[in-house]
């Protein structure tokens, strides 16, 4: 009895000091610009797993709506991954790094070009974005972007232009091309600028989905309008790891 008693103890002990070790941590999910781990895109087994927003749905009001989040990643998202293993299943695909897939995406199927590609990609989106984020980047990012663009606002011009003229559904992208220069690019449906298919291809480090159903419920057909309240949902220190990491 005595020694269930002390193991009952120690499991207390440890359960409280557990509890107190991550009351810091979510301390800091008030703060979107704090940095994060990257979301996890699979599982331990291998499987490809919708992961959980950085933030609350409700944490891009006013300018990206509470339902169009919970549709959007609950809804929209989860069907790219879903799809995704199951075009995978039983393949020598299942097996593969994503990035390898895209290198050589006109050689594998489309499917796994649409949820693949839309996995990577609202992933991606959902991390790029927070809450008290906006403005402006600062450093390295900065004068990378004033260098290639003249100015911050002539960039942002050209990446909202890039969205509002991409027919149809898909994404406007800032990249850093194979020669470490900033572009400003679009691609179709969910491909992305990893992809051999793509116009111009190189890393993102910024991208915004221009799908309607990223922005219907809240702008209907106002496009340019959602695209220009883009800008107070960017997070810039994310953006600029990115930057950072594609030209080192
Ligand atoms: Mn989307």
């Amino acid at each position: 009895m005595k020694r269930i008693y002390k193991i009952m103890m120690v499991a207390m002990v440890s359960a409280f000091a557990f509890a107190a070790c991550q009351q810091p941590a979510n301390q800091n999910e008030t703060n979107n610009n704090q940095t994060k781990e990257p979301l996890a895109m699979k599982d331990q087994n291998g499987k490809y797993v919708l992961p959980e927003l950085p933030y609350a749905h409700d944490a891009l009001e006013p300018y990206i709506d509470k339902m169009t989040m919970e549709i959007h990643h609950g809804k929209h998202h989860q069907a790219y991954v879903t799809n995704l293993n199951n075009a995978i299943s039983g393949t020598e695909m299942e097996n593969m790094d994503l990035m390898d897939i895209f290198k050589n995406m006109s050689q594998y199927p489309v499917a796994v070009r649409n949820n693949g590609g839309g996995h990577w990609n609202h992933t991606f989106f959902w991390e790029i974005m927070g809450s008290n984020a906006g403005g402006k980047p600062s450093g390295k990012l900065l004068s990378a972007i004033e260098k290639r663009f003249e100015s911050f606002d002539k960039f942002k011009e050209e990446f909202s232009k890039a969205g509002a003229t991409r027919f149809g559904s898909g994404w406007a992208w800032l990249i850093v091309d194979s020669n470490g220069e900033l572009q400003v690019s679009s691609t179709p449906n969910q491909d992305n600028p990893f992809m051999d298919v793509a116009d111009i291809k190189g890393l993102p480090v910024l991208g915004v989905d221009v799908w309607e159903h990223a922005y219907y419920l809240k702008y209907q057909n106002r496009r340019p309008e959602y695209l220009e309240n883009f800008w107070s949902v960017v997070n810039w220190n994310e953006v600029a790891r990115r930057y950072e990491e594609a030209v080192k």
